[in-house]
């Protein structure tokens, strides 16, 4: 029988990448995407869409990744998506 591929959530990790050179690092075997806790909220959610993309396109060159996750960041971000960070204590929930 086969199976519907699930889109299990790639596990996002937040750490300094100074050594690495780069601002985020995708690890394809794990489904691990790291992420610089330094960038601002539109380049984290750049750098996220372009870690996710290196993650579900294993086959995209890096030019082409690079363009496809500018234009998903500047359309989510034109329609107002942000990230919330949920706290259980807080409310409302804070925006970043
Ligand atoms: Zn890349």
């Amino acid at each position: 029988m086969r199976r519907r591929r699930t889109s299990k959530p790639a596990k996002v990790v937040y750490r300094k990448l100074g050594r690495e050179q780069a601002w985020g690092q995708a690890t394809i075997g794990e489904n691990v995407i790291e992420l610089d806790p330094r960038l601002g909220a539109k380049r984290q959610l750049e750098v996220l869409c372009h870690e996710q993309l290196h993650l579900s396109f294993p086959e995209m060159t890096e030019k082409q990744v690079d363009r496809a996750g500018k234009e998903l960041c500047a359309t989510l971000w034109s329609q107002a998506y942000r990230r919330v960070l949920l706290c259980p204590n807080a409310k409302p929930p804070r925006i970043s």
